[in-house]
């Protein structure tokens, strides 16, 4: 764990700030002090989706396991296709996909076969049936097709014994599909993390109570909720703790002895109420950092017990940033997953940005193509860490690099987009 930061009181408007961590920095701490969980389960290969592999999985058979055709039409012997001219062939039968022939394919032979259907023994090729003439039960064939042509090798798509799929690996749909081309019921994933979280604030009511003036409803168990349940986690919603010593004092205690993983939101920026911090002083070792980002800077990070805990932000789209830089690596690591970095690449802007200096941004951006295919992106209106409407309009954040001091419209920008096909 790193030292103490001290906490100074500068605010959120003055951007570059001299103790703040980059946001690398802090990653790097947070991912250096998280020790992978040990514990794996054995579930049906659906129930494996979007978990962690906890072993590397090999092919016990080839597929396909058979050659065969790849295209409707003759199976027949390559030495049989004339080099010139005309070749006449007698059909000696017909494969369907999963009925084989019995019969072999001499000289001057061939066999129908549909796709799928396993070439007979003695043929190596399939002539498409558009390049062929039937006559009753002959075939005409010219040197259209060549030996080998329209056939599918067995062990093309996967070698007996090949390693197909590697421990650290998330299941996506197309990995349990593998596993099931290959007669694979059970896959060994690790344990789902269990998640505990609870929001602060004395303003903060629940849906179905009344709001009054000032009064907020609490959104960021419900982002935090989607956000943990697309990694497949364990979720433990705590509620709202108002900003009183014993009450979050017990929320905190509460949260370590059930989960794996703490996470609050509020009550970490400068000027909150001091018993949140107090009691995280107390009860763990948590340190609280200043991080060159916007929006998302102030971010607690430690162990309360034997759980991590992650303070968030309060401010709604904080909370999501903070989230998505800094605790899904975090729980991927803990699942004993290889961390990817999410994809980002360029695009071309067409709102003008405001930053100044000395912090990353994480502007909310929409992307999409212009009438000549370029990709484009445009900033979702007002950029406020409270504004999360501006969240549910993008897809995909527009990141400007600490130094970048915004500019007019037409300038080419680094976006992350919220969603990729797996
Ligand atoms: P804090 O970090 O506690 O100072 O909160 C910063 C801002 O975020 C304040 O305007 C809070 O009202 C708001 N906020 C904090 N927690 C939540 C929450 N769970 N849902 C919605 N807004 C929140
Ligand atoms: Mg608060």
């Amino acid at each position: 764990m790193s030292e103490k930061l001290k906490i100074t009181e500068s605010s959120c408007q003055d951007d570059f700030d001299q103790n703040s961590l980059t946001a690398d920095e802090a990653l790097e701490r947070i991912l250096a002090a998280i020790s992978p969980l040990e514990e794996t389960e054995t579930v049906p290969i659906r129930r494996g989706l979007d978990r962690i592999l906890a072993e590397d999985v090999y092919s016990r058979i080839n597929v396909p396991n058979c050659i065969n055709s790849a295209m409707d039409g003759y199976a027949v012997r390559g030495e049989d296709i004339p080099s010139d001219g005309i070749r006449q062939l007698l059909v000696i039968g017909t494969v369907f996909a999963g009925s084989p022939l019995t019969e072999s394919i001499g000289p001057g032979a061939c066999a129908r076969i549909m796709t799928g259907g396993v070439l007979p023994a003695g043929t190596d090729t399939v002539v498409i049936q558009e390049h062929v003439e039937r006559r009753d039960d002959h075939i005409l064939i010219d040197n259209r097709t060549h030996k080998g042509d329209n056939v599918r090798e067995a062990g093309e798509d996967v070698r007996m014994g090949e390693q197909i799929l590697s421990r650290g690996a998330r299941l996506t749909p197309a990995a349990i599909g593998l596993m099931a081309s290959l007669g694979t019921a059970e896959v060994l994933v690790t344990r789902r993390p269990k998640v505990a979280f609870f929001s602060t604030g004395d303003e903060l009511r629940s849906i179905g109570e009344e709001l009054h003036d000032g009064q907020v409803y609490d959104s960021n168990r419900y982002t935090l909720y989607g956000m943990l349940q697309r990694l497949g986690i364990e979720t433990i919603d705590m509620g709202v703790v108002r900003d009183d010593r014993a009450e979050v004092e017990q929320a905190f205690q509460d949260a370590a002895a059930s989960a794996d993983v703490v996470i609050t939101s509020g009550g970490v920026s400068v000027g909150e109420a001091d018993y949140v911090k107090e009691t995280l002083a107390q009860l763990g070792t948590i340190d609280f950092w200043k991080i060159a980002i916007k929006p998302g800077r102030p971010l607690a990070f430690g162990m309360i017990n034997n759980s991590y805990f992650f303070g968030l932000p309060g401010n709604p789209v904080s909370v999501m940033v903070t989230f998505y830089q800094f605790v899904q690596p975090a729980l991927y690591r803990l699942m004993g997953s290889n961390f990817i970095e999410p994809v980002s690449t360029h695009a071309i802007c067409l709102s003008r940005l405001g930053k100044r200096p000395g912090r990353v941004e994480y502007q909310r951006g929409i992307m999409s193509r212009d009438e000549n295919g370029r990709l484009v992106v445009r900033k979702t209106g007002a950029q406020g860490s409270g504004i999360l409407s501006s969240m549910s309009q993008a897809n995909c954040f527009i990141i400007l690099p600490m130094e970048n001091t915004g500019g007019e419209a037409g300038m080419e920008v680094e976006i992350q987009p919220f969603h990729g096909l797996i």
